[in-house]
């Protein structure tokens, strides 16, 4: 209390500017009109502004999936050592220059930072990294010298779980060959994210380092038509499965094997490999995850009217909130507690209706998170030349016979991980989508490198079979 009784308020002391340094990007009406890459990335002096900002508390480590380093290597920035910078972030995570665009940053969410403001860009400085340093500098910055084990390592999938465990498998010494269903590597990573959030480029700069270290590619070659699961388990000593989520969940109504009817990972597919999926003018997209946010955006780009029904509200799409705001700046409109109940022909010869119902969001007794209830009486009907629909993915895991999916327990299509990967089948390991509940590109490296050391200590005999 001050003399004369009056209070004196707390002094506000900030160690730190509140505000992150402000990132330079494409404005919509640029952005929708080409796939460059929305996000420019910083520039030294901002880097180092933003490195500022840190205060080296380290509490975003234990929340990354991969538990980077991030104090360590902002401080590299703060140095202007980029080699050592990249040789911190290699340690636990071989996608830096991926992961720096599109990672779901859960470090970010906690940072301290952000009570008084904005949380450190702890993405975006990782970006800043990766992009300074150039691929031909990268074999003598990591000195990346494999060995020879004489062991050899299967792995089924090439996105970012699988050519995760193939570099730290590499790194102890063990041959490793991966098995791709597909043409290229990246796995979702190229063929569903955009090409304006993840340019080719530097999804590529990291895959080719990987794939430097000597790891046998096979691809075009799907497991379960092309060789079978049984020939691996016999002629490798170990095997990662890590093939992702690739079959489009239905959406459960009346109509929805319309001809109009496209599956949101086709759209993306279609347009990662240069080819014009031919949605029309006019689009609805049904759902509100991130395969939803990109098909609508990508849809922009393809010069369509685009329209999101979501089930429930804005603050439960389990899309990231800044890729909603930018699907909405680029002209994408939502439309919220609308439930889709019937496809059909629309009255224009070529185009598809869509029947659906205005929701009320019901409390949920037990605590849980409110649930959209159809209102009969409020239903309509919209035409377009094309409904993508994006409600989600399972696993097509046809590969492994009935029998062993009973011994590996697999639950909602999704394999139960034990310790270091592990699985009840010997020397059988899993890891990404197809086995976390997170289903994000660092859950899968950090499963994939989780995976690693679980098989080099089941080879090198440290951990018996393998098996838990
Ligand atoms: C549209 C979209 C946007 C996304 N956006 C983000 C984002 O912004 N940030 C983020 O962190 N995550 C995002 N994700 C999720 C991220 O892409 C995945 O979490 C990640 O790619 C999973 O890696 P994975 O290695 O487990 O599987 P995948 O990347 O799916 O790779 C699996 C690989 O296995 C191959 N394969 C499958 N079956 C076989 C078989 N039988 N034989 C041989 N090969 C096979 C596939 O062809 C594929 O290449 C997005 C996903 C989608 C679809
Ligand atoms: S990989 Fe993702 S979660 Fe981990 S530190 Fe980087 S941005 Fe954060
Ligand atoms: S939580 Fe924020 S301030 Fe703390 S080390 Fe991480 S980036 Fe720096």
């Amino acid at each position: 209390m001050a003399a004369g009784g009056a209070t004196t308020a707390t002094p506000t002391i900030t160690c730190f500017h509140p505000k992150r340094i402000e990132m330079e990007m494409l404005g919509p009406e640029e952005s929708v009109e080409s796939f460059t890459e929305v996000v420019k990335g910083y520039s030294e002096e901002q880097a180092r502004l933003e490195a500022d900002r840190c205060v080296e508390c380290g509490i975003c480590v234990a929340t990354c999936p991969a538990h980077m380093d991030v104090p360590d290597y902002i401080r590299s920035i703060r140095d202007g050592d980029y080699a050592k910078g990249l040789k911190l972030m290699y340690r636990t995570n071989p996608f830096p220059a991926t992961c720096g665009r599109i990672c779901t940053r859960r470090c970010e969410s906690v940072c301290p930072v952000g009570i008084q403001g904005e949380p450190v860009a702890i993405r975006w400085l990782k970006r800043f990294i990766a992009d300074q340093v150039p691929a031909d500098e990268y074999q003598r910055i990591l000195n990346d010298q494999p060995g020879s084990s004489g062991r050899q390592v299967a792995v089924i999938g090439a996105g970012p779980g699988g050519m995760s465990a193939a570099y730290y498998l590499r790194r102890k010494g063990h041959a490793v060959t991966v098995f791709e269903a597909e043409d290229k590597a990246g796995g979702m990573l190229r063929y569903g994210v955009p090409s304006y959030r993840l340019p080719d480029a530097a999804l590529d700069k990291d895959l080719d380092y990987i794939r430097s270290l000597g790891v046998e590619m096979k691809f075009n070659t799907r497991v379960g038509r092309d060789i079978q699961m049984a020939e691996l388990l016999d002629g490798y000593d170990a095997v990662f499965i890590s093939t992702g989520l690739w079959v489009p969940s239905s959406m459960r109504i009346q109509g929805e094997e319309h001809p109009r009817v496209m599956a949101g990972l086709r759209v993306l597919d279609e347009v990662a490999n240069g080819r014009d999926p031919g949605i029309g003018k006019s689009v609805a997209v049904i759902g509100g995850g991130n395969v939803a946010m990109d098909a609508a955006r990508v849809s922009r780009r393809l010069g369509a009217e685009v329209t999101i029904l979501y089930r429930r509200r804005i603050e439960d799409m389990p899309a990231d909130p800044e890729e909603i705001h930018e699907a909405q700046a680029e002209g994408v409109r939502i439309v919220i507690q609308a439930i889709p109940v019937e496809v059909m022909d629309a009255e224009q010869p070529g185009r598809v209706a869509i029947k659906w119902g205005e929701a009320e969001m019901v409390p949920d007794p037990n605590g849980g998170r409110p649930r959209p209830v159809l209102q009969e009486e409020r239903m309509h009907t919209d035409s377009f030349d094309t409904i993508i629909s994006a409600i989600g993915q399972g696993s097509d895991l046809d590969f492994i016979s009935k029998e062993d999916q009973e011994q590996l327990e697999v639950k909602w299509g999704k394999f139960i991980a034990g310790d270091y990967q592990a699985t009840r089948m010997q020397k059988l390991f899993v890891g990404g989508d197809v086995a976390n509940r997170t289903a994000d590109a660092i859950s899968a490296i950090e499963d994939g490198h989780h995976a690693a050391r679980g098989i080099d200590r089941f080879l090198s005999g440290a951990a018996g079979s393998g098996a838990v």
